[in-house]
């Protein structure tokens, strides 16, 4: 998934992405939200297929694109920073961003 066009296909029901952060936004209302659904003991958060929809239902009428539908964003944690990847394609422009961040200002939780 070329996340260019998952962020274009975003834009089109109404959801904007937040830079590498674990969350999306709604045009409308600019509620967000984490699109995974919340972890369960160990394993890790996992996504849910209507997670590109506002939960004000701004968009809810909005017809996604076959690759949002089939696109799976995933959380991922490097260095204490959280992010979210819709391919492992993603995966090194994300661990070259962490790299660049100055690591005095990460928050510690
Ligand atoms: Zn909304």
């Amino acid at each position: 998934m070329n996340r260019n066009t998952l962020e274009r296909d975003l834009k089109k029901v109404g959801v904007s992405l937040k830079g590498w952060l674990p969350v999306l936004q709604c045009d409308v209302c600019k509620h967000h939200w984490e699109p995974f659904s919340a972890a369960v003991g160990a394993s890790a958060p996992t996504v849910r297929f209507d997670y590109w929809q506002c939960k004000n239902k701004c968009n809810a009428g909005a017809q996604p694109s076959h690759e949002l539908q089939t696109a799976l964003p995933k959380y991922i944690v490097i260095n204490d920073v959280p992010g979210m990847l819709f391919g492992e394609e993603d995966r090194e422009e994300f661990e070259e961003y962490v790299q660049s961040m100055d690591a005095t200002i990460i928050p510690n939780n």
